[in-house]
């Protein structure tokens, strides 16, 4: 109430002069006052309010300084003392496969017990139309090495000897299938493995033994029936809702297949997407073997043609190399523990180094940001060699290529970054909670440990982003986990009270940084979005907590009670 009276006395001294000053043509639409907003404007950091026209902030600034701009028609709001910030951004997702499971698949969690996948799994049959596919996931990286007598494809025939059974792993990279799946993909025991990829064989023989690696894995899913259009607009239609819950504004598809796109510039089309979406045309069906040259024309062909206001697709994915779990698909510098054989692999790369730099180079030069699989240390290596070899090409290029994953950095590399202004992309809710870190342990053994040095990077001032890299991994795109871990560098759940390389921990500012302007760069939305400041557009989050009044193990338990796009709300939390 005192705020209310000072402010009807700051109106009556100052009313006309600010309005004239700032708002010539008027009042402003909407004005939100008596907050604790979080600007990220370094020449004002925090402010009590903001005033909107057409979804743009046209002032931001104390109390009075709004009131002045209250008009008769403008729509005023009280925030009662809460925490406002910009929406918040995710850099890496795969947010309509995602989407696609949780409407349409067999979902379970990766610590299920064998016992438990059998029930969840006859459940899934049961209840799915005969002759379609049992699509689903995802099992941790490490279960069969837990479950050794457990011969992958027998399992699952006993499951359904008939239906089609496809299951993906955490890091979405490798399958476990039945005898019927390899069937309707045609793999017997005479199928070569395909460059960049295997099918595990049984022991002495070369029957499949249902566990494929990377594009061997593609080419059984190449083989499971697509989602219908009707589908992927559902699909879309989760994928926004979520992230308007978690407080999102904007999203990164890290490996976009052409149906995800149109059903994003569908949506938008129709006056239906309240979301900057960033589509990364994917390149996996274009590159079979490391010496394939991308086809840019064809990139540029489906760039033309997907993208809408909303919608950009000046955004490309290239794997470089795999995971560096029980695969040991990753490309690493030096070779991972013993495999049960005894075998000591360094991992391959998807790509052969010069080829890559050619395409990065053309890329570069045709206005497309780059975002390259590089979960090894080599693979890094070898991307941040090709946007070297893009810079000198191109010595006016300024796009931010990033490097998705980028965990294991050799210390000679990691100026690199900086040097180059490449992005060091991060998935930073997995630092422990999963238990994809234990099974990269198994295979990495002490060198596990140091894993993403976010410290060491902005210290070298590199750009840096983030993302869930949802469905892969985490089970689900809430941002604020991943907030809370690059801050405790701990599980952001507290199911283990472990830390990963604590030293590398950041503050929360630079965390919230990341996922708003940092991303927002990654977006190339910076101009637009990620701050409130006069000019940008209004997207907006209301929290029901101060971030920086609690303690740090506190973050991710934060709850968005409404959400904002261009001025608009989109989203808001229900009442308990
Ligand atoms: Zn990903």
């Amino acid at each position: 109430m005192r705020q209310i009276m000072g402010w009807l006395a700051a109106v009556t001294l100052l009313g006309a002069r600010v309005a004239l000053a700032v708002a010539p043509a008027g009042a402003a639409e909407q004005v939100f006052f008596n907050g604790a907003i979080y600007t990220q404007d370094p020449t004002q950091p925090w402010a009590e309010g903001f005033a909107i026209v057409g979804g743009t902030y046209v002032a931001v600034g104390s109390n009075e300084a709004m009131h002045a701009l209250i008009g008769p028609h403008t729509r005023v709001e009280d925030l009662r003392g809460a925490m406002v910030m910009s929406g918040l951004i995710d850099d890496h997702v795969h947010a309509v496969d995602g989407a696609l499971g949780e409407l349409f698949d067999c979902l379970f969690a990766a610590d299920a017990t064998p016992a438990q996948l059998a029930k969840i799994l006859r459940a899934c049959v049961a209840r799915s139309p005969s002759g379609a596919w049992i699509s689903g996931g995802y099992w941790a990286s490490d279960f069969f090495e837990h479950h050794p007598d457990l011969v992958p494809r027998r399992w699952l025939d006993e499951i359904s000897a008939e239906r089609p059974i496809i299951l993906r792993d955490d890091t979405g990279h490798n399958v476990w299938v039945n005898s019927a799946a390899l069937r309707r993909a045609g793999i017997s025991a005479d199928a070569a493995d395909p460059t960049g990829g295997r099918f595990v064989r049984e022991a002495g023989t070369r029957q499949p033994n249902g566990l494929a690696l990377e594009a061997a894995a593609e080419k059984i899913q190449a083989a499971v029936t697509v989602p219908t259009a009707a589908q992927y607009r559902r699909a879309v239609a989760h994928v926004q809702s979520l992230a308007h819950r978690f407080g999102m504004i904007g999203l990164k598809e890290a490996d976009a297949a052409t149906e995800t796109i149109r059903a994003y510039q569908a949506a938008d089309n129709h006056g239906a997407l309240h979301l900057y979406v960033a589509a990364c045309i994917s390149t996996l069906a274009m590159q079979d073997k490391p010496e394939t040259v991308l086809d840019v024309d064809r990139i540029d062909r489906i760039r033309a043609q997907y993208h809408s206001r909303l919608v950009a697709t000046d955004f490309v994915k290239i794997y470089l190399d795999g995971v560096p779990t029980a695969a040991r698909t990753a490309a690493m510098l030096e070779p991972y523990l013993p495999d049960a054989d005894g075998r000591r692999v360094s991992g391959d790369l998807h790509v052969n180094p010069d080829v890559l730099a050619r395409d990065v180079v053309e890329l570069d030069r045709r206005g497309y940001t780059i975002k390259m699989h590089a979960a090894g240390d080599r693979a890094i290596r070898v991307g941040l060699d090709a946007i070297a070899a893009a810079r000198q090409a191109n010595p006016d290029g300024r796009l931010r290529h990033e490097l998705a994953h980028a965990g294991y950095i050799a210390p000679v590399d990691l100026p690199r970054f900086a040097q180059l202004n490449a992005v060091a992309e991060f998935s930073p809710v997995i630092w422990y909670p999963s238990p994809i870190i234990d099974a990269v342990i198994e295979v990495l053994g002490e060198r596990a440990k140091s894993y993403w040095p976010m410290r060491s990077l902005l210290a070298s001032h590199a750009p840096l982003a983030a993302g869930s890299d949802w469905p892969s991994v985490v089970p689900s795109m809430d941002p604020w986990g991943g907030i809370e871990a690059m801050v405790t560098r701990s599980d952001p759940y507290h199911a283990s009270s472990r830390t990963l390389w604590p030293e590398e921990s950041i503050g929360l500012a630079d965390a919230l940084r990341i996922y708003t302007l940092g991303n927002a760069a990654a977006l190339r939305r910076e101009a637009q979005t990620g701050s409130i400041v006069s000019g940008k557009s209004a997207d907006f989050i209301v929290l029901d907590r101060n971030l920086f009044k609690i303690p740090a193990n506190q973050i991710a338990k934060v709850k968005v009670q409404r959400t904002y796009f261009e001025g608009r709300q989109v989203y808001q939390r229900a009442p308990d």
